[in-house]
């Protein structure tokens, strides 16, 4: 697979929504530790309701596409993580609009459009303990695979589906980074030093909708 059609945007929702349903737990008992104890419920929520709403979508238009899905997030979610999320993918789809696919460079710049989004909203930098930490190194990966030589070995295995695994890892790692660090934005924040030690349940989330995105190219 060289490039991410609506039917694999349409495929990645569906798997991100099992994922945050099957994760629920794990992102809720996250956010009880730093936060409010409702991380899990949300995304679940907000997720089940694009797979709900998912069929009503245009699915030529892969711009079209995730800003619709931007919409129902930002709608559903709730909390701070819902505008975020929602911001991610509506930013993401207006730098999309128009296209049927997205071949590797084409998705780097459209998710790097979505995390400029996500540190205008909440003014968040790479450090405070949010979903940027996964976001941000996700980018920097993707777009790293832009300047790489083309993968060796596999020959089904394409550049985007390299730049896809290599995010999903980058992702994993921004999240698990984020244990040591003290929160410097959102509701964690108010715990100061205490909320080091924990794992942010932002960034985890947003770990598993990239590994979810890398799945569904079959990485
Ligand atoms: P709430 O904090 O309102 O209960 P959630 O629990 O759904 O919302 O989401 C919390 C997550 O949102 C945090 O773990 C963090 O990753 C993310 N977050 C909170 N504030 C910000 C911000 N200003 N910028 C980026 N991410 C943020
Ligand atoms: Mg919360």
């Amino acid at each position: 697979m060289d490039a991410l059609n609506g039917a694999h945007i349409a495929a990645w929702i569906e798997r991100a929504a099992d994922v945050m349903e099957r994760e629920k737990v794990l992102l809720t008992e996250l956010d009880a530790a730093i936060g409010d104890s409702d991380h899990g419920t949300n995304m679940a929520r907000g997720f089940t309701a694009v797979r709900v709403r998912l069929g009503g979508l245009d699915h030529g238009d892969v711009g079209a596409l995730l800003k619709g899905v931007g919409m129902i997030l930002l709608s559903t979610v709730g909390g701070a993580s819902g505008p975020l999320y929602g911001t991610l993918f509506r930013e993401a789809g207006q730098r999309a609009a128009g296209a049927a696919a997205l071949d590797l460079a084409a998705l780097a710049g459209c998710l790097e459009a979505g995390l400029d989004g996500v540190k205008r909203r909440g003014k968040a930098s790479p450090g405070d303990k949010t979903m940027v930490d996964a976001l941000s190194p996700a980018v920097d990966a993707l777009k790293a695979a832009l300047s790489a030589p083309a993968p060796t070995g596999d020959p089904a295995r394409s550049s985007l589906m390299d730049g896809l695994a290599r995010a999903a890892e980058a992702a994993q790692a921004g999240a698990l980074a984020t244990v040591p660090l003290i929160a410097r934005k959102g509701r964690a924040s108010y715990l100061g030093e205490r909320s080091a030690g924990h794992q942010d349940p932002g960034a985890t989330s947003c770990s598993l909708l990239l590994r979810s995105l890398a799945a569904t190219a079959g990485v």
